[in-house]
C-alpha cells in the first residue's frame, strides 16, 4: 500500500447502521464486539443504532451505549416501522462514505467488517453470503433458497444471498435510495442496473441466541410480491405506454379487422350479422385494445406524477441523539 492509498483510507469515514427491534439483551455485547473491529480498523466511524419503536428495554440501553461512546448515534422511531425503513432512517442520517449495514442480534459477526472494507475498494457494493446459515430449514431456509434462485432469475443480479443483511456500500448507492416494503434486500438488484459493481464474500452467520426472530414464512410471500413490484417498476416504470400499447394495438387492429369482413359481409352480401359470435369477438378486441391503449397513457401519467412528485420519507422520527447539528 502506498501512501497516497493510506491517505484516501485515513479520510475514509465509515458508517454502521443497525436496526432494533425488541433486542434489549443483544445491544450491549454488539456494541462491544462492533467497537473492538472498528477501533483496530484505524478508521474514522460511526454506529447508528435505528430503535425500530422497540417495546423492551432497547432504547434505554442505547441511551446509555450513547452517552458513554460519543461514536454513536441512536435514531429511534415513533413506532415499529420494519427493518427496511430503520435502515432508511440510518441511510439518510448516515455521514460516511462508506455505510455498513447489519443485524443488531448478534447473528451476522462484526469480524467480517474488514473483509468488506478490503472488498468495497474496488467495488460499489458488497454483499455478505451466509453460506452456512444457521435458522430453522422448513421454516427460514427453504424459502430463502427458493427466494433467492427466483430473485437471481427474475433480475439478472448474481447473488447467493440476498436476505443477508451484512452489507457494505459506498456512499452514493444509497444517498437517493428510495425504499418500500421489504425492499431493502433488492438494492443490490436495483443498484446494478444503474452500471454498479456489486461483489459478494462470505460471512459467518450464527444463530440467534437470545430474543426472538421477527419473521416467518409470511415474509417470503411479501419478498415475492415486492420483487414483481421491482421488476416491474424497473421494467415499465419509464415506459408504460410501450407495454401496454402493442397488445392494445394488436387487438385494436384484430377486432377492426373482424368487423370490417362483418360488415363488407353485410353490406355487400347481405347477409344478418347480428347473431353472430365473431361480431361479440370484434367488439370486444377493439373495446379491450383501447382500454389497453388507454391504460398505457394513464400510467405514463401515473409515471410522472411518481418521479416528480415531493420527496417522501417513509418513517418518523421522534428524536436523535448525539449526533452534533451542523
Ligand atoms: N428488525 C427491525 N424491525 C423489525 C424487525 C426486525 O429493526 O420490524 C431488526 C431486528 O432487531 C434485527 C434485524 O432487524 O436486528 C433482523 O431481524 P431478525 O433477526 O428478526 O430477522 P432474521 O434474522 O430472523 O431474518
Ligand atoms: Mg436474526
Amino acid at each position: 500500500m502506498d501512501a497516497a492509498e493510506r491517505d484516501k483510507q485515513l479520510l475514509m469515514k465509515v458508517s454502521v447502521v443497525i436496526p432494533l427491534y425488541n433486542e434489549e439483551e443483544n445491544i450491549a455485547i454488539l456494541h462491544e464486539r462492533l467497537k473492538e473491529t472498528l477501533d483496530r480498523l484505524g478508521y474514522d466511524y460511526e454506529i447508528i443504532y435505528v430503535d425500530d419503536g422497540s417495546a423492551d428495554k432497547t432504547l434505554a440501553g442505547l441511551e446509555k451505549i450513547q452517552a458513554e461512546d460519543k461514536k454513536v448515534v441512536v435514531l429511534s422511531l415513533r413506532r415499529n416501522f420494519g427493518q427496511t425503513a430503520a435502515f432508511a432512517a440510518g441511510f439518510d442520517f448516515s455521514r460516511g462514505d462508506i455505510v455498513i449495514t447489519m443485524d443488531g442480534d448478534l447473528q451476522n459477526d462484526p469480524a467480517d467488517i474488514p473483509k468488506l472494507l478490503d472488498l468495497i475498494k474496488d467495488n460499489d457494493l458488497v454483499s455478505g453470503w451466509r453460506k452456512k446459515r444457521k435458522d430453522a430449514f422448513i421454516t427460514r431456509r427453504l424459502p430463502s433458497i427458493i427466494a433467492n434462485w427466483i430473485i437471481s432469475k427474475v433480475t439478472g443480479v448474481k447473488l447467493h444471498d440476498y436476505g443477508c443483511s451484512l452489507k457494505a456500500y459506498r456512499r452514493e448507492i444509497i444517498k437517493n435510495l428510495k425504499l418500500y416494503g421489504e425492499m431493502h434486500r433488492f438494492i443490490p438488484a436495483v443498484a446494478s442496473w444503474y452500471g454498479v459493481r456489486v461483489a459478494e464474500v462470505e460471512t459467518t452467520h450464527y444463530p440467534r441466541l437470545r430474543g426472538k426472530s421477527k419473521y416467518g414464512l409470511s415474509r417470503t410471500m411479501k419478498v415475492i410480491l415486492d420483487l414483481i413490484t421491482v421488476k416491474f417498476l424497473q421494467s415499465f416504470s419509464t415506459k408504460p405506454l410501450q407495454f401496454f400499447g402493442p397488445i392494445g394495438l394488436f387487438s385494436s387492429a384484430a377486432g377492426f379487422l373482424i368487423s370490417l369482413y362483418l360488415s363488407i359481409e353485410k353490406i355487400f352480401i347481405g347477409k344478418p350479422i347480428g347473431g353472430r359470435p365473431l361480431l361479440l369477438l370484434g367488439i370486444l378486441l377493439i373495446i379491450v385494445g383501447i382500454q389497453l391503449i388507454g391504460m398505457g397513457l394513464l400510467g405514463e401519467m401515473l409515471v410522472r406524477v411518481y418521479h416528480e412528485s415531493q420527496r417522501k420519507p417513509i418513517y418518523v422520527i421522534k428524536k436523535i441523539i448525539g449526533a452534533e447539528t451542523e
